[in-house]
């Protein structure tokens, strides 16, 4: 039998959605489409710090303006806490993760080595002298290889205690690193397709994924969109929000940045029409790699 594909988008809602984050939703879109696929929108809203409500419900309009809607309930990872607290106190028993209260700058000067030793398990409370514990996820070295759908066979090495990931901040708030994971294995995500600034996090997660018990996704990350300066398109580098009024433009301009035949669309065709045309010409290994 084959698997059904359950493709998704998941932005942070560190603001209003821009036309890089555009390219990457379109493209999840048109991928799980073009496999007669589910897709799905999951907002990764783990830190209140840096994220809004009101950047929710922006990010939501302008993909419902462009015609993106999830196919199943957007999933808040907000709404998740307890589901990840279980993960980590599960992680915690089997010695796959620890409690750590080393400082930034304590590791910087070991060369990401612990020196109090918290690697070994030796801290059992959440605080410590009433300073509260970040914890993190205990790898396992590895050279780690597997297959990018786009940008072929990868390989990364992966060093513990060095490399390993914090999966709940120190202010109590949950990490992306193991929230992502818990979420595209409760969601039975089969494919990510994502920005390729996330790269660097494949082979930790797939080494995540395997320590829950589940297979890893297949993963087609493709090149950030960059501004005139040569830097990502994000919110810290002040990427303007799109102009949800213009919908076709955009689906358009997102097309051409993926290297996707755009003859016969013009800007007033709705945007219904863009997407199911989009879809069934969708050829990924059009995309240009220049930027990674
Ligand atoms: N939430 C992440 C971001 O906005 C993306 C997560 C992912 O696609 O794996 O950068």
């Amino acid at each position: 039998m084959t698997e059904v594909y359950r493709g998704r988008f998941a932005p942070s809602p560190t603001g209003p959605l821009h036309f890089g984050s555009l390219v990457t939703a379109l493209a999840s879109y048109l991928d799980a489409r073009a496999h007669n696929g589910v897709w799905l929108v999951r907002i990764e809203d783990l830190d209140p710090l840096r994220e809004s409500p009101a950047a929710t419900e922006q990010i939501l309009a302008s993909l419902t303006a462009h015609g993106l809607e999830s196919d199943e309930p957007v999933r808040l990872q907000s709404r998740h806490h307890q589901r990840y607290q279980q993960i980590i106190d599960n992680l915690l028993q089997h010695g796959r993760a620890y409690r750590c209260i080393c400082s930034r700058r304590q590791l910087q000067e070991s060369q990401g080595r612990h020196p109090n030793r918290c690697r070994k398990g030796s801290i059992t409370a959440d605080r410590v002298n009433h300073q509260p514990c970040a914890v993190r996820f205990a790898l396992e070295d590895e050279d780690a290889h597997w297959q990018d759908q786009l940008l072929g066979p990868q390989c990364q090495q992966i060093r513990g205690e060095i490399d390993d990931p914090v999966i709940r901040r120190k202010e109590g708030f949950y990490a992306y690193q193991l929230a992502v994971v818990a979420d595209d294995i409760d969601q039975q995500i089969t494919r990510v397709v994502r920005g390729s600034d996330l790269l660097d996090m494949t082979a930790q997660q797939c080494q995540i994924y395997r320590t829950l018990g589940s297979r890893a996704p297949a993963w087609l990350h493709i090149p950030v969109i960059l501004n005139g300066q040569g830097q990502k398109l994000s919110k810290q580098n002040l990427a303007p929000a799109l102009d949800n009024l213009r919908p076709g433009e955009n689906l358009l301009s997102a097309l051409v940045a993926l290297a996707q035949d755009v003859s016969d669309f013009t800007t007033t065709d709705p945007v219904a029409h863009i997407l199911q045309t989009a879809a069934a010409r969708w050829q990924p290994s059009r995309i240009h790699l220049t930027a990674r």
